[in-house]
């Protein structure tokens, strides 16, 4: 009650009214100020969270994926799991942060639109997660990234007809074999698909055995094409 009345006269004193408008106006623009602010040097002037230098020093990925991958067309990976990239997701994946996730968006969508023909045709398919999974951290950070792809590329996303089936043990806690062991059958498609070429969207491409095995459920789903863009390659 007491705060009420406080707030009340300080909207109908003028002097306070005034003081208050300035604290507001002061605030506003402290938050614009911090949101300029390079996220990894703290230099102002970063309009998207990150400068210029610390944008050129980024481990960007300068050779192709060239490992043949089955039920796969082509895989795009924008970078090396490398500092800070690896600390981003790390961010995106167990913290929620979705000013991460925006920006490792947008690095991306930089990336893929200089070096790759993104057809009109695309559908975009981030990597589903069980509903275990999604309900013990709250979300899936690969739907996160995949619709600011979307957005950036106005590119239809497609977050339902695929979804994944069995839980096993995590991916990262396994080596190669075990990996393709354990993701094989781990996807499967609600409705046959009328699109051509499906994008999966992952944070980190390892072995490639997820974008493999989720590429067969697609063609499997009608698929004519499979294309992988991946934030990182391991
Ligand atoms: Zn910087």
């Amino acid at each position: 009650m007491r705060k009420i009345s406080l707030l009340l006269s300080s909207l109908v004193d003028p002097i306070k009214r005034d003081n208050w408008l300035v604290n507001t106006q002061q605030s506003l623009v402290r938050t614009v100020t911090l949101e300029t602010r390079c996220l990894f040097c703290a230099s102002s002037g970063a309009e998207h969270g990150i400068c210029a230098a610390c944008e050129a020093d980024l481990p960007w990925r300068r050779i192709p994926w060239n490992k043949r991958l089955p039920y796969v067309d082509e895989v795009f990976a924008c970078f090396n799991f490398a500092y800070p990239i690896r600390q981003l997701i790390h961010r995106v994946k167990y913290g929620r942060d979705i000013a991460c996730a925006a920006l490792l968006g947008r690095l991306a969508a930089q990336r893929l639109f200089e070096r790759n023909s993104v057809p009109d045709d695309s559908t975009i398919f981030p990597v589903p997660q069980t509903r275990r999974r999604i309900m013990r951290r709250g979300f899936n950070h690969a739907v996160e990234i995949a619709l600011l792809l979307a957005r950036q590329f106005s590119l239809p996303i497609d977050v339902v007809s695929i979804y994944k089936l069995k839980s096993g043990p995590a991916q990262p806690t396994l080596n190669a074999a075990q990996r393709r062991t354990n993701i094989q059958g781990s996807f499967a498609f609600r409705e046959r698909l009328k699109i051509h070429t499906a994008v999966i969207v992952d944070d980190v491409i390892t072995t490639g055995a997820t974008a493999s095995a989720m590429a067969h459920t697609l063609r499997l789903a009608g698929a004519k094409r499979v294309v992988v863009w991946s934030i990182a390659a391991a």
